[in-house]
């Protein structure tokens, strides 16, 4: 995502298809790991939107932060313009739809182009629903789960994951998503992008995907997204992966606290939710007092949150949850919470 790279190098190739174009601070980035023999990338996570989405503002703040962005659903109600909007970011990124992105659709319809097709379109490759995008500069593969996830043990849309993807059941939905991961490049961090996380993370309220709304809580997780985690383990190609979601927001229903957003499992997969919502806060008096250089005619900007991973060598290096204030053309990191350090 981000708008002003010019004739940048390529990052990512879809597997079968032509490569997409890069951003040129990747390429720098990149350039600049091979230099030091130490491979390094950063990946943006955006959680669920929302209609929380400026395309400038966001651009700005991505800029700043220098990433591959990972867009994990959930952008508005079936909103098609906020879709293409985020499409038009030119930063490499990922995508993967959520159940509010298929709010009204219910199956395709023959006649004229619906919602879920208008959005499917111009996402394109970056769409990586049942699909594996690769990224050979930055050595990151990134796999799909099922989109349109509501959670739970049924699938949601199943007229449009059967018309699109050939997705009949949980079973079938699972093999295609280990099937796109196994020709994965063997140099390459896999990355396995959901709307929800997979089941077996808890079951309590707070948990990772842990029911909010009911009073005793229950394990919300993708029983699919789970089976196909297992199926790769089993064939012991792809070794500690990083899943990243969305779908259970971090503010717990009813005013009962905070979700705990990342699990380590006992075979260091990282499990790692970027449903912060709302994600983006108006600045207010009380900021602008504290900056005043930021007291401007103009500046009533806004704070953005984004999940940042950073990866070293092929591994999770640290992950933070990072605040970023727009205001006009500047463009600040105000607050960084650590969510993940290899070094402890
Ligand atoms: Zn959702």
């Amino acid at each position: 995502m981000l708008s002003t790279l010019v004739h940048a190098p390529t990052v990512c190739s879809p597997s079968g298809s032509s490569p997409n174009p890069l951003s040129k601070h990747i390429a720098t980035r990149a350039s600049m790991a091979t230099a030091s023999a130490r491979s390094s990338a950063r990946i943006a996570i955006v959680g669920d939107v929302h209609d929380q989405w400026n395309l400038e503002e966001d651009t700005k703040a991505l800029e700043l932060l220098q990433v591959v962005c990972f867009c994990s659903g959930d952008f508005g109600e079936e909103n098609v313009e906020l879709v293409q909007s985020v499409a038009e970011l030119r930063f490499a990124k990922a995508v993967i739809l959520g159940n509010h992105d298929a709010w009204h659709t219910k199956q395709f319809s023959g006649k004229k182009k619906d919602g879920i097709q208008l959005q499917l379109e111009c996402l394109g490759e970056e769409h990586v629903a049942y699909r594996r995008l690769d990224f050979p500069v930055v050595k990151l593969s990134v796999v799909g789960g099922r989109p349109f996830s509501c959670g739970g043990q049924h699938l949601f849309r199943p007229k449009l994951l059967s018309a699109r993807y050939g997705v009949q059941d949980m079973d079938g939905s699972a093999k295609r998503i280990c099937k796109a991961a196994l020709g994965a490049p063997e140099d390459h961090l896999v990355i396995l992008l959901a709307h929800n996380g997979p089941t077996g993370l808890g079951s309590n309220l707070d948990d990772i995907c842990g029911k909010d709304w009911v009073y005793g809580g229950g394990d919300h997780g993708d029983p699919d997204l789970a089976q196909a985690l297992s199926l790769l383990k089993e064939t012991g190609k792809i070794c500690g992966p990083l899943v990243v979601f969305g779908h259970m927001h971090k503010q717990l229903a009813d005013g009962n606290g905070l979700r705990k957003m990342i699990v380590v499992g006992a075979d260091n997969t990282i499990y790692l939710n970027g449903a912060i919502v709302p994600r983006v806060k108006k600045l207010n008096d009380e900021f602008v007092n504290k900056e005043p250089h930021l007291s401007t005619p103009e500046s009533c900007g806004t704070i953005r949150a984004f999940t940042i991973v950073e990866i070293v060598d092929g591994a999770v290096d640290k992950i933070v949850e990072s605040w970023v204030s727009v205001v006009g053309d500047r463009i600040t990191l105000e607050e960084e919470h650590m969510l993940f350090n290899s070094a402890h």
